[in-house]
């Protein structure tokens, strides 16, 4: 309590008793002074309440001593939160300010994936407006049926591919970060210039590939023509012919191989897929490995369940499952088994090829879909692959919603399973349990 309070508080009680004494009630008296304190305290605390809540229109109470230096107090509490509010805003102006300016289409996305708050450039890739588009789910703003799967797989680090909503010409690459409380990030990077360059490769290749095509199918034609009368070549010239003729076959199957991967790389998804009968599949390129295996005697096993099929392209799959197989054949040893799987479980249906072969070291399993990616340069020259075989396969798998998995251990063999989802799978066993619908009439 101030001292001045309580000089003045002093001087009432004692005017009280003084009063009280002379009039002989000084108890009655110094109640009657406690009261009016308590009255004219609480007054002056409800001023300084109101002015408090609201100062524009209030007045800061008139009361010398504590009520006097509580406001002055309060005044400049106050001042110093109104500056310090000032000064946040204006970090979080500049900060809204750098972000909205960012070059990335940023989305700021709560746990029910509605966008919260985006940026120009997610209005001009994304078609994103903020503040217009607040509490809209993302995936009712941009209707991409690839975003929307992407965006409820939710894997962190991966990223996609999409054109941008707003400019088909335009290519974004998109991915999403999650912090704080369940939120999440979606930023979209213009990749046009790389899409293009891409493009321009892949055009590139397919090109050169196609312009050698016929070159080499004359050339091919001659050595076949001069290969059948190889007894009136000079008997010098026979292995020459012999060298030439399986070099042009490699180059022939080069080019086919190449050009099948740049139609591949075109499009993720098959086009109009069909429902592909696998058993029958498996059946024929196990036909040309059991051909290409000869006197090796390779032990084939195979496990195959007849009511699987799958929705895709007959041909593409062929590739890829053929590809498999007959890498099994070439890199195991004579006698070696070679074991053939397709199978359905609640994941999905696998093709699984495992064989007891030569086997990969664990340092190459991940660079082994890579185009030309070699284990050992004596390896492919001997077994004739082209190196663009396990290429194929994941490109072919990629356009069936599938994946590659490879376990190998070098000296005991190796297995390679493609796991494809539910959804591409068709079950005839299930279709044969349906009711038939008959037309009555
Ligand atoms: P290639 O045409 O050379 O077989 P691939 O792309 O099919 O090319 O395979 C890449 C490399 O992976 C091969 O060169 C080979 O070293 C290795 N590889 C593939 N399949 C097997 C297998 N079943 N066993 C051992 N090595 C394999």
């Amino acid at each position: 309590m101030q001292q001045r309070d309580a000089w003045r508080l002093a001087a009432l009680f004692l005017t009280a008793l003084l009063v009280g004494t002379l009039l002989g009630r000084t108890k009655w008296c110094l109640l009657l002074a406690a009261l009016g304190y308590i009255v004219w305290m609480h007054t002056k605390l409800e001023l300084l309440l109101s002015w408090m809540r609201d100062h524009k229109t209030h007045e800061p109470p008139e009361a010398p001593g504590a009520f006097e230096e509580l406001s002055l107090e309060i005044d400049y509490l106050r001042e110093r939160h109104k500056k310090r509010k000032k000064k946040l805003a204006s970090y979080l102006k500049q900060f809204q300010q750098a972000t909205r300016a960012l070059p990335d289409a940023t989305v700021v996305l709560d746990a029910r994936n509605e966008v919260r708050w985006a940026n120009n450039a997610a209005r001009r890739d994304l078609g994103i407006r903020w503040p217009e588009d607040i509490g809209q789910r993302v995936t009712n703003l941009v209707r991409l049926p690839a975003l929307r799967a992407f965006i409820e797989r939710a894997d962190e680090g991966e990223a996609i591919e999409i054109q941008s909503p707003t400019d088909t010409k335009r290519y974004l690459s998109v991915l999403l970060a999650p912090y704080g409380r369940d939120q999440q990030l979606l930023v979209a990077r213009d990749v046009t210039q790389l899409h293009r360059a891409n493009e321009i490769r892949r055009d590139f290749v397919a090109n050169v590939s196609h312009e050698l095509r016929t070159p080499i199918t004359v050339f091919r034609g001659y050595l076949e023509t001069l290969e059948a009368q190889a007894e009136l070549a000079p008997p010098a010239w026979r292995p020459a012919l012999t060298q030439m003729a399986a070099h042009s076959e490699r180059m022939r199957q080069l080019v086919e191989e190449l050009l099948l991967l740049s139609n591949l790389e075109r499009e993720d998804r098959v086009p109009q897929p069909e429902v592909v009968n696998v058993s029958e599949l498996v059946a024929d390129a196990h036909a040309r490995a059991r051909e290409l295996s000869q006197q090796r005697e390779h032990l084939f096993s195979l496990e195959i369940d007849p009511h699987l099929r799958l929705r895709g392209s007959r041909t593409e799959l062929y590739s890829a499952f053929s590809n498999l197989i007959f890498n099994a054949v070439h890199y195991t040893p004579e006698r070696g088994v070679i074991r053939i799987r397709w199978y359905g479980d609640e994941a999905g249906a696998h093709f699984e090829v495992e064989d007891n072969g030569i086997g990969i070291g664990p340092e190459h399993i991940e660079r082994l879909t890579e185009r030309f990616y070699r284990v050992e340069q004596s390896r492919v020259r001997s077994a004739g692959g082209t190196g663009l075989g396990l290429a194929i396969v994941k490109h072919v798998l990629v356009r069936h919603n599938a994946t590659l998995h490879i376990e190998s251990t070098p000296g005991k063999g190796s297995r390679f399973r493609c796991d494809f989802p539910a959804s591409e799978v068709v079950d005839v066993r299930e279709e044969d349990a349906k009711p038939q619908v008959r037309d009555a009439g």
